[in-house]
């Protein structure tokens, strides 16, 4: 059997292991820490683009074909697993929207159902919003999923089905020969393998240089999120707004995200992203100023300049590849890149069209996402 190397254990090389391994590969998963730990971790969980109509139909194509994957997928881990990911098919408002046709537009294109709701409706919906200025949204295919919990569910599923984990091992480069990929050089020493794949996430363009071409850019992006701890039913579903939103956890906990920083590789939370996240969260749903903040975390995305991830071999080694850069999106668009990321290694025939993904992200030919 073949023999597949993953460098990084977050979700995009979790999954990636599962579908490579599922390709007829023996797949070893080579992580610096503890799997699961990073920004896979540390995200929302929102399965979709923030304000999808803003992004490249790069993106939206992953999106949705890895909108179709997530509810099969979140029910094998709950039950090959015991743990629940809480898959939660509650739909996501938008508030404050000042592009209505933008939106129409974008639902037409994409086939999905976005519902303009009236201010009467949106107080139906969520009581104790703060009254919207602009245009509303209710995108009600929408769901979320709970990131601790899809992590651990989904370490356990791969190894279950056989794939080998070996964390504490940070990868210091990729061994090469004649043109090849040989392996990855590692802290414990040299591992061999046939096919090397970077799920690296934020730390990727650092383990690509050096290797022939230059590395896509993609570089770390700061996210911070507060996690109150109201009692349950304050709020039932997500809502966004221009650059802020809340989640609500089936135990009645509601997220407040995020801030976007370019903070280098430094994960420090700051006091003064707290304030902002306290002060937006609270002026959207003011009883939320009553409520004790249970948590406040930071991760690093792997930020890239169009948001769109390079899934791709690299042009000057065979028997490398890379699948990284998802930056806002890692969560939703898994799946659907790890497929794509599996049949390149398998040689197959891609059930997605790679083009849009290919190395390096040819940036000028591609639109710039406005905001989120
Ligand atoms: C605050 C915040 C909110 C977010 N919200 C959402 C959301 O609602 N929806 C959504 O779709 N996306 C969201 N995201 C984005 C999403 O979390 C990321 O795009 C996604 O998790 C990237 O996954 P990854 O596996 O590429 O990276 P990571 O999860 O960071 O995994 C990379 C792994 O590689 C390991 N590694 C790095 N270097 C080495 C090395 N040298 N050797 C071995 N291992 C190494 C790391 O330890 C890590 O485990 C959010 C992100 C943040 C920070």
């Amino acid at each position: 059997m073949p023999h597949a190397l993953i460098a990084g254990g977050g979700l995009i090389g979790l999954l990636t292991a599962r579908e490579v391994r599922a390709r007829g590969f023996d797949v070893t998963v080579v992580e610096r820490g503890a799997c699961g730990r990073e920004a896979s971790w540390a995200g929302g969980g929102i399965l979709s683009p923030l304000h999808p109509w803003r992004f490249p139909d790069a993106v939206n194509t992953l999106a949705a074909h890895s909108q179709a994957i997530w509810p099969g997928l979140a029910e094998t881990l709950r039950e090959r697993t015991g743990v629940d990911p809480e898959y939660r098919p509650g739909g996501m408002i938008v508030i404050d929207e000042d592009d209505p046709d933008e939106v129409r537009a974008w639902a037409e294109r994409q086939r999905v159902a976005a519902t303009p709701l009236a201010r009467g409706q949106l107080t139906a919906m969520v009581a104790g919003l703060r009254p919207p200025a602009g245009h509303c949204w209710l995108l009600p295919d929408i769901a979320s999923i709970r990131n601790p919990r899809l992590l651990r569910a989904l370490i356990a599923l791969a190894v279950g089905e056989g794939v080998s984990v070996l964390e504490q091992t940070a990868v210091t480069g990729v061994a090469h020969a004649n043109g090849r990929a040989i392996g990855l050089d590692t802290a414990g020493g040299r591992i061999d393998a046939d096919a090397v794949v970077i799920c690296t996430g934020a730390w990727s363009a650092g383990l690509l240089g050096g290797l022939g071409a230059e590395p896509p850019g993609i570089r770390p992006v700061r996210g911070q999120m507060l996690a109150f701890a109201p009692p349950p039913g304050l709020l039932e579903r997500i809502v966004l707004t221009e650059g802020h939103y809340l989640i609500p956890r089936a135990d009645g906990t509601v997220l407040a995200g995020s801030t976007v920083e370019e903070a280098g590789f430094d994960a420090t939370p700051t006091t003064s992203a707290r304030a902002e996240l306290f002060d937006a969260a609270t002026c959207l749903l003011p009883a939320l100023s009553e409520v004790p903040v249970r948590a406040h975390w930071a991760g690093l995305r792997p930020g890239s300049d169009d948001g769109i991830p390079t899934i791709a071999p690299h042009p000057a080694l065979a028997g490398l590849w890379v699948s990284a850069g998802h930056f806002r999106n890692g969560i939703v668009t898994a799946p659907a890149s790890a497929g794509l990321a599996a049949d390149l290694v398998a040689g197959r025939k891609p059930a997605l069209d790679p083009a849009p993904y290919r190395w390096p992200p040819a940036a000028a030919a591609r639109p710039t996402p406005a905001g989120d």
